[in-house]
């Protein structure tokens, strides 16, 4: 039995890169023909623009997100011996970015409204860390979805305890807190670069903010062998640099994100007026966040069923994530947890699900999605 085709996939990055393809297509003849591959003028121009555009005085292109932030924890000096305070609701990558650092994970239990890091659980682990844990050094809170994390909270009990934050904002490119940009706030803010993301290359990639020139300096060392210059590593580094075809694409794309995160922000609002009232309930908005719908994310106790129902009417949905990360079989006891466990953790991957969103989805098709949800 062939199940029906979806007609309106839950993420299309091939209708992102149409959307802007001759631009795209320039930029990318424009590299070839330039003879420059690695470490350029494109990802020099698209490293300041993309600072100019957040508002921090660094940016450092890197292969990815997972390395971006396994190289901020090693930048801050964090790795054997410490500890590092996250989610488990997260992509693995977060996790799995601590463990390459070389350092040991805790993960907090999240708020279960808006699917972020719990402060109160987070302050307990801080003042009471688990039997055996080496000192907490840093938090990686998870802006999930586009949302922020409560920052405020976070940030407050990070200063307090003395140890470094660092925001996962691979979901939250020109999402806002107090109408702040995420990313501003910690110490480092890391970015993935993946092509589905709200900023995406058509590849790999992935940056790293800060306002720390210093910092700046060492991370620009340690994602090329340790080298502050050629041939010469003062630091044992990696190999994790942003190629000048992916920053020549993120140069194209990056002055369309504010506009394409509202047409997020429009779907989402049509999204929420046809949910209004029926068995559905619309994601949770924080008090003074500009959300930008990484995902629009609903939660269905019956999911299985709901899926495969949507599927039939033709509409894609997604799972962020199926498994938290403590549970995931490479993980599963035997990394530190909060003293709640991550119940709430496991109750929303159990019922999260998300339909289809991207900007480049088009009125008829949000019709037909909010049609397809409410006959459900
Ligand atoms: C995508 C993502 C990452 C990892 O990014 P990669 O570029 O795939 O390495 C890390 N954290 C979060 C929250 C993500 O969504």
């Amino acid at each position: 039995m062939s199940a029906t085709p979806v007609i309106i996939p839950q993420a299309n990055p091939g209708a992102g890169y149409r959307a802007l393809q001759t631009e795209i297509d320039a930029a990318v003849a424009r590299v070839l023909g330039s003879g420059w591959y690695v470490l350029g003028a494109e990802g020099r121009g698209f490293e300041a623009e993309f600072a100019g555009w957040l508002g921090r005085a660094h940016a450092v292109g890197c292969g990815n997100g997972t390395d971006a932030l396994a190289l901020a924890l090693r930048a801050l000096g964090i790795g054997a011996g410490c500890a590092v305070a996250t989610v488990s609701h997260t992509a693995v990558a977060t996790v799995a970015a601590i463990e390459m650092a070389g350092a040991v994970p805790v993960l907090i239990d999240i708020d279960p409204l808006h699917y972020t890091m719990d402060p109160a659980e987070l302050e307990a682990v801080l003042a009471r860390p688990p039997v055996g844990l080496p000192p907490v050094r840093a938090v990686i809170p998870v802006h999930l979805y586009g949302q922020a994390a409560d920052l405020d909270a976070i940030g407050a009990i990070c200063a307090r305890h003395g140890v470094a934050l660092i925001e996962d904002c691979s979901q939250a490119h020109g999402a806002t807190l107090s109408a702040r940009k995420l990313g501003t706030f910690g110490q480092i803010a890391c970015f993935s670069l993946y092509p589905t993301k709200n900023l995406g290359a058509l590849g790999d990639g992935g940056v790293i903010a800060t306002d720390d020139a210093a910092l700046a300096e060492r991370l620009a060392a340690l994602r090329q062998y340790g080298w502050r210059q050629h041939y010469v590593s003062d630091a044992v580094g990696v190999n994790s640099r942003l190629d000048e075809v992916q920053a020549a694409i993120l140069r194209v794309r990056l002055p369309h994100l504010d506009a394409q995160n509202a047409c997020r922000g429009a779907i989402a609002a049509r999204y929420d007026a046809a949910l209004a009232g029926g068995r559905f309930v619309p994601p949770a908005r924080r008090a003074g966040a500009g959300h930008v719908f990484h995902q629009y994310v609903l939660r269905v106790a019956d999911r299985a069923a709901v899926q495969a129902a949507l599927r039939a009417r033709g509409v894609g949905t997604g799972v962020h994530y199926p498994v938290p990360v403590h549970l995931q079989p490479a993980y599963c006891g035997r990394v530190a947890l909060g003293p709640s466990a991550c119940r709430a953790t496991e109750r929303a991957a159990a019922a999260v699900m998300s339909l289809p969103m991207y900007p480049e989805l088009t009125e008829s098709q949000v019709a037909a999605v909010c049609e397809a949800v409410l006959s459900v």
